[in-house]
């Protein structure tokens, strides 16, 4: 028997053992993560820095993420693992009815490698509160990061409730082929399939937590001096290895002059105040490996052959993995860059007259994860939110729904993830929400009169039913 599967059984055995945890038994496992996290901080901030150029406060900041999760979970399991009632109807008239969130077993987090520490740790932390064992599969691409978040959970945790598995492709398959009862995954939509099509024989459930092309719609009425600086912000924020940064731009043509004019200066204010160049900047990330860096400069070099404008940056250095973050205009749908997610520093620029187009501009893609508007314009802002779908959506801000308030659920929709993160929500995605219905034996509310042979009572009060639905 392989290793693997020898852990994962391991796993397995520990499933009632956990099931019967109490909520503070969970919330202490969840706590012993986040402190050995924070034990392990300089160490994050150095692998962060060797994988992606990563300055240490944005790895700060996904520590800080993972502490407003734990601290919410923490404060907030006892009530979760309650039995909790609901309202009876006329159906279920003199019984007692209730949901118990109860553990899936054991749970599969496969993880991409962008923001490795949050992909491993925070969907490990829903399963825990779950009740759940957990198996982790960092991504193959940031391995000292793997490394190290597989020390954390080798300190905090017993080997029975979670298991980090080091590995790439092969790894994943053969965990791929274990009867898991729930895989979350973060990734591409291609891997996202197979993840699927493994979990079907499984009967498992899934959370896929996918990518896509996020639009962002300037309006008319945008203030575009504070929409060009967010912008610029989420689209070279971990160089553009974000899954929910801003992809591509449509303006309104009266602003998009100014608006490309805006964003060039504002990318050089934010990331090179120093005026030492934008490669040297402390603030500007490099790409994870040599093949998404030539992935990305081919999508530029596609786009300009086929008549794209360079309206700021478009160049790179191999040996470094730094692609100067970019700004294209005049593209279109020939191009691979408007085709494929770029999860790069490349921000595409087109225009729209009436707003309608953009509605076509956008449905003409798959659902994207998220989806951004900046406008003073009220009826605008409700006219895009509610012609178009999105697993997130923010107005006049970008980047700001993710991993910072457990009370929003996040997830994609369709092509960009099925299933969501953080808070209740995440907790119930890693549990069974059990429908119990207690039947009191009294002859006032135990009556059998829905059994054959049928009373002309019964027949009453079903027709009756019937005629006031
Ligand atoms: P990826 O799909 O290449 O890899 C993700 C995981 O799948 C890794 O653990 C990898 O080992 C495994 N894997 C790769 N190929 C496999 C195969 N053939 N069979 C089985 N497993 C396989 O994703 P990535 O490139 O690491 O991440 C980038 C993508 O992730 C982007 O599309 C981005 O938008 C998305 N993403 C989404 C979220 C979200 O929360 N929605 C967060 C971060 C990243």
């Amino acid at each position: 028997m392989s290793n693997i599967k020898k852990q994962f059984e391991a796993l397995q055995a520990a499933k009632l053992k956990l099931r019967n945890s109490s909520a503070d038994e969970r919330s202490g496992k969840i706590q012993a993560l986040m402190n050995e996290t924070i034990n392990r901080q300089e160490d994050l901030f150095k692998a962060g820095h060797a994988e992606r150029g990563t300055h240490d406060l944005d790895i700060a900041a996904e520590i800080v993420m993972l502490k407003t999760e734990a601290d919410f979970i923490s404060k907030n399991i006892g009530k979760w693992v309650k039995p909790q009632k609901v309202k009876g109807t006329m159906n279920t008239f003199g019984k007692r009815c209730e949901i118990r969130y109860q553990s899936k077993g054991v749970v599969l987090n496969m993880a991409a490698y962008n923001a490795p520490t949050a992909e491993c740790l925070l969907p490990a932390f829903s399963a825990i509160a779950g009740g759940n064992a957990v198996a982790i599969k960092p991504s193959e691409y940031a391995p000292g990061s793997a490394q190290i978040i597989q020390e954390i959970f080798n300190k905090a945790l017993p080997a029975d409730e979670a298991q980090v598995f080091q590995g790439g492709v092969e790894t994943a398959q053969e965990l791929l082929s274990l009867p898991f009862n729930h895989i979350y995954y973060t990734g591409g939509n291609a891997v996202g399939k197979i993840v699927m099509k493994a979990a079907a024989d499984h009967f498992a459930s899934v959370t896929l937590e996918m990518g896509g092309k996020s639009p962002v719609i300037i309006d008319e009425s945008a203030d575009l001096e504070n929409a060009a600086t967010k912008i610029a912000w989420g689209r070279v924020m971990n160089a553009g290895q974000v899954c929910i940064a801003p992809e591509y731009v449509i303006v309104h043509e009266s602003r998009k002059d100014e608006f490309q004019k805006l964003i060039s200066e504002k990318i050089q204010a934010l990331y090179n105040s120093d005026g030492k160049g934008l490669e040297n900047s402390q603030y500007v990330p490099r790409l994870i490996n040599e093949r998404h860096h030539q992935r990305v400069t081919g999508l530029i070099q596609d786009a300009v052959k086929k008549g794209a404008k360079v309206v700021c940056g478009g160049t790179a250095d191999a040996k470094t993995r730094y692609i100067e973050p970019t700004v294209l205009t005049n593209v279109d749908e020939s191009m691979n860059v408007m085709k494929e997610e770029v999860f790069g520093p490349v921000l595409t620029v087109s225009s729209y007259k009436k707003r309608e187009e953009v509605l076509e501009m956008i449905g003409f893609r798959q659902n994207p994860l998220a989806l951004y508007i900046y406008s003073k314009n009220d009826e605008n802002i409700e006219y895009f939110l509610t012609n178009t779908s999105s697993g997130s959506a923010v107005v006049n801000n970008n980047c700001v729904q993710a991993g910072t308030n457990p009370n929003l659920p996040f997830g994609g929709v369709g092509a960009s993830g099925m299933g969501v993160a953080g808070g209740f929500e995440g907790f119930k995605e890693m549990c069974n929400a059990r429908a119990i219905v207690h039947q009191p034996l009294d002859r006032f509310r135990d009556f059998l009169i829905m059994l054959p042979p049928y009373s002309d009572r019964y027949k009453n009060i079903i027709m009756k039913a019937i005629k006031k639905s």
